[in-house]
């Protein structure tokens, strides 16, 4: 049977939309909002708990048909104007959404609501979340408080950017004498730092300079030069800059009625407090150590061998012998294993393992135009229904965004009557290679992984779109938990019986041998214990900066207090980690997720047993885990799929192995 043409309607239509079309849908949606809220208000007072949360949950429903496509037209579309429409939308939006956080009048209506009267548990635990939610806006605060509370949140937004910029815009670099001072680093790299008029060699702390120069540079004095500026970026100016953000952050929670900025945003997470954050990362500590000081010692063997006037293992000793030790006991290149990744074959390979593993078809709609050519169109069919659509925006332009991301752009709805559904839509936005003609565009493995990471976050929101409520539709779930699906599919671009399945030689056209993918997977793997305990350190410290009295706090001192505990590598004299530590403005005291989110991932991955093309299992995890959305709390879904409460112990394997 072919797939049923694309019904291009108001979302589709605005793919193409040039800035005056963008701004008229936007205020077409906030104006339909605006209306939903007075509709809202306007219930009468014997209205139901149903009635209530039915009208609440329909407020967000006509920002769901444009607000996440100006998002991402924010920061991919090609044309400068929409840029700048999209920039003004977005301000429009946050605004109302601030302004409605702190409606008392929605909030009393809302809190008239009886939750024992909801007969369905989604809809009652919704409710809660929602309530939550206010209260943690601080809506149900005296008038003086709630005044603070807005002009503390406006600091905020300043000296989070303050700090970002700081460290942004402040390159440092080392001068070297001569080529000589280069040794160690590839031909392409010494070909792009000539000396300059100066006759001088200039090496900065942009990572596309320093990066391989801490990784290959054979000359310790000049590692531990640039590890130094480095580690000095920022500084002085984010010291201060950094001490009023913890004490702004303190006192808004504590006007909030928390302890610290830790327990304020630990509380709607996973971990939900800072003492389980800072039991979890002292698990993670003792679990890693044993680990660590076999590579410290194997590290520490090699330095002696090659600077025998070193005392120490030092922090620009870590990169250079991780390298050099892994090239030695793996006999890994990562050109050997490019030529067998072109583009087209590793798109198709992914779609078409996605597609198995859930059972679903996936075609291109090309009859879908988008905001550059570029982009391709997907839709996704489950049993002749259309499911989902997704765009891929994967190539690099000028005045696009420079990462890799998934962009939500419409959550999926179930209407109660079964007609009138939308279905869930989003994109990636990457910058991988392009072929051309003459070019078949070589990924490296990093690339690999990073197309299976992002496919799996792009799956969560599309998969997770069946709900009657848009509240919890998508991936509307805690924080700490939404790196789990995409970590997890990045296990399905290390297998080797599945690359063998869709890798091609771009010459020979032969599949990726096992063997290679095995020893890339050892190199890739080689140094976790080391890195592991470096990011619970980070953990450590970012949870520490928030959870205790700034009135006492000293970051530097603090820096001095917690490394130790958990590497080797003493702090160099003069360097000044924090002020350029820039997860401690946008994750606060969350810096622990990353490694949350990788022990539940190995722990849903044990589950596979090995056998990643299990449909029966793809089946219980896409049910359990990313259909609910945010129906349910993480941690039932994970107990959910696994039949027990999740555990250390694929996550201990993982670091034994
Ligand atoms: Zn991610």
């Amino acid at each position: 049977m072919a797939a049923p043409l694309a019904r291009i309607d108001r979302m589709e239509s605005l793919l193409t939309a040039d800035a005056e079309g963008l701004r008229k849908a936007a205020s077409e949606d906030l104006a339909a909002a605006r209306e939903a809220v007075a509709s809202f208000k306007a219930l009468p007072a014997d209205a139901s708990s149903e009635t209530l949360l039915s009208a609440w949950d329909a407020v967000g429903r006509p920002l769901n048909r444009s607000g996440g496509l100006v998002h991402l037209f924010f920061q991919v579309h090609p044309d400068e104007k929409v840029r700048g429409a999209c920039a003004e939308i977005e301000q429009e939006l946050s605004r109302f959404h601030t302004e409605l956080s702190l409606d008392r009048e929605v909030f009393a209506r809302l809190e008239g609501a009886d939750p024992s009267t909801l007969s369905d548990p989604v809809a009652r635990r919704l409710l809660e979340h929602e309530l939550r939610d206010f209260r943690r806006s601080g809506v149900d605060r005296d008038d003086a408080t709630r005044e603070r509370v807005i002009a503390l949140r406006e600091k905020l937004v300043e000296l989070g950017q303050a700090f970002s910029r700081n460290i942004a815009s402040d390159v440092r670099e080392i001068v070297l004498d001569s080529v000589a001072d280069l040794d160690g680093l590839p031909d392409d790299y010494i070909a792009a730092h000539p000396p300059g008029d100066d006759g001088k060699i200039h090496v900065t702390t942009n990572p596309p300079d320093a990066t391989p120069f801490m990784q290959f540079c054979s000359r310790r004095e000049h590692r531990r030069a640039l590890h130094l500026v480095m580690s000095q970026r920022a500084t002085p100016d984010n010291l201060p800059v950094l001490d009023e953000l913890i004490a702004t952050r303190h006192e808004l929670a504590g006007l909030l009625g928390y302890t610290s900025w830790a327990h304020y945003i630990t509380e709607d997470k996973m971990i939900k407090t800072p003492e389980r954050a800072a039991e979890f990362i002292a698990k993670v500590r003792e679990l890693t150590g044993a680990r660590m000081e076999q590579e410290i010692d194997e590290i520490w063997q090699a330095l002696k061998a090659e600077c025998p006037e070193a005392e120490r293992v030092r922090d620009f000793d870590r990169l250079y012998f991780r390298e050099k030790i892994k090239r030695a006991k793996f006999d890994f290149d990562v050109r050997d294993v490019r030529p067998y990744l072109p583009y087209d074959a590793v798109r198709d390979g992914v779609l078409d393992t996605v597609s198995k593993l859930y059972g679903v078809q996936i075609r291109k709609a090309t009859e879908i135009a988008t905001w550059h050519a570029d982009v391709e169109a997907y839709e996704i069919h489950d049993d002749g229904k259309l499911l989902a659509r997704f765009f891929l925006d994967m190539h690099p332009r000028p005045d696009k965004f420079k990462h890799a991301a998934m962009f939500d752009l419409v959550s999926g709805l179930r209407s109660a009557s079964g007609t009138g559904d939308t279905v869930p839509r989003a994109a990636l936005a990457c910058n991988m290679p392009q072929p051309t003609e003459s070019d078949p565009a070589l990924l490296d493995p990093d690339q690999l992984s990073t197309y299976f990471h992002e496919v799996g976050h792009l799956m969560h929101h599309l998969l997770a779109g069946d709900h009657r409520w848009l509240g919890v539709s998508g991936i509307a779930t805690e924080w700490d938990f939404v790196e789990v699906p995409s970590q997890l599919f990045e296990e399905w671009g290390r297998d080797p019986a599945l690359l063998a399945g869709f890798t091609r030689h771009h010459e020979s056209g032969e599949p990726i041998p096992a063997d290679l993918v095995t020893r890339m997977n050892a190199a890739e793997d080689y140094g976790k214990g080391i890195v592991t305990r470096a990011q619970m350190y980070y953990a450590s410290l970012s949870l520490e900066c928030f959870r205790r009295d700034p009135a006492t706090l000293d970051t530097s001192a603090l820096v001095a207090e917690l490394k130790p505990q958990f590497v080797p590598m003493p702090v160099e004299e003069g360097s000044c980690f924090q002020a350029a530590f820039g997860h401690l403005e946008g994750y606060s005291a969350l810096y622990y997720t990353y490694m949350w989110s990788l022990v539940l991932a190995k722990d849903i991955f044990s589950a596979f047993e090995g056998d990643l093309m299990n449909t029966d299992i793809a089946r219980r995890y896409r049910d359990a885990v990313l259909g609910p959305g945010g129906s349910k709390d993480a941690e039932e879904l994970v107990a959910d799929f696994l039949g027990r409460p999740s555990s250390f112990e694929a996550f201990e394997a993982w670091l034994a192995a």
